[in-house]
């Protein structure tokens, strides 16, 4: 959180410290709730990219609250840094794309599930959009990939998302796994960000569908495992090549003569209306293309009149 006079004209950074929030994000999530009321019957959850902690905070006071009995709630926060303590959340450090922080969060869920998935990752901004939105993307993808391990049927997932020029290729995948998709865009996002929110619900993966930590980018045993997949997990579009030995390679040249077919120049069925070649061709046509002799200059040479 920055301490510039900009950041203080900022009303939910000033707001975030009188109620002593870690960051002003925390907003983020409770106006989330307000419209979608993500919170409801939820006991269990996982927080994504947590650090500095403002959204665990948020978990902590609202599942937990004033409650005696806590023993029900869980909340596990993951970021590769380190955070301070937080009532009740256990917090693990690590890189969500890494199998082995996924296998770390599903762990401390010894075989129950999540109600509730959130991550408010984002990457070190380069300022390159089109990388920033796709290392984002993958973030993303890394987040949706544990939630399929430990969230439970009819399960919500909240998570960042930079809407830039692909995001629909997000929404589609989201949709294969979450009947309902919304992007919310909460008051406390500044507008000029291009940061929203997808609200996932009712979590149902595709029948027969296996969770599979394999990412292409990471991991590159995946080919081998990606054999291996069968049914709703493995996805294959058909390939169709055309053609067959007998006919023509188009990777080939051929002389001008084959057997049985007499070569004949025709001319091209519409020539080109301007070329941009057209003056070159003219030139060349008036002879006025050729290049100028190259002048080099001989060792006799005492006057600079002899050039070969
Ligand atoms: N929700 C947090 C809060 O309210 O305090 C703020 C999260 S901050 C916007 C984004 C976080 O994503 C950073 O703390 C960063 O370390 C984390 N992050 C980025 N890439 C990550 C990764 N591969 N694995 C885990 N955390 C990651």
């Amino acid at each position: 959180m920055g301490k510039s006079s900009k950041d203080k004209r900022d009303v939910y950074y000033r707001l975030a410290k009188e109620e002593g929030w870690r960051a002003r994000s925390a907003f983020k999530l409770l106006q989330i709730n307000e419209d979608y009321n993500i919170f409801e019957g939820v006991k269990k959850v996982v927080d994504l990219c947590a650090a500095p902690g403002s959204w665990s905070q948020v978990l902590s006071r609202k599942l937990r609250g004033d409650n005696e009995d806590t023993n029900n709630v869980k909340i596990v926060a993951v970021d590769l840094q380190a955070m301070a303590p937080i009532p009740g959340v256990i917090q693990i450090q690590g890189d969500i794309t890494k199998t082995s922080t996924a296998d770390e969060i599903i762990g401390h869920f010894e075989g129950e599930q999540a109600d509730l998935v959130v991550c408010d990752g984002a990457p070190d901004v380069t300022g390159l959009h089109d990388i920033d939105e796709y290392i984002q993307a993958q973030l993303l993808l890394a987040a949706l990939n544990i939630t399929t391990h430990v969230l439970k049927s009819g399960g919500t997932f909240v998570a960042k998302i930079f809407r830039g020029k692909d995001v629909s290729l997000l929404y589609s995948q989201l949709k294969i796994f979450f009947p309902n998709v919304s992007v919310f865009k909460p008051r406390s996002s500044r507008n000029s960000s291009i940061e929203a929110f997808v609200v996932c619900s009712g979590y149902s993966p595709p029948d027969g569908y296996t969770p599979n930590m394999s990412n292409p980018l990471l991991d590159h045993k995946y080919d081998l495992d990606y054999n291996n997949l069968t049914g709703p997990n493995r996805v294959i579009v058909p390939f169709l090549a055309c053609g067959d030995l007998s006919g023509f390679d188009s990777d080939k040249t051929y002389p001008l003569q084959l057997p049985g077919r007499d070569y004949e120049y025709h001319a091209p069925t519409q020539s080109p209306i301007d070329p941009p070649y057209k003056e070159a061709c003219q030139l060349r046509k008036t002879d006025k293309l050729a290049k100028p002799e190259k002048q080099i200059k001989t060792s006799s040479d005492t006057d600079n009149n002899t050039y070969i």
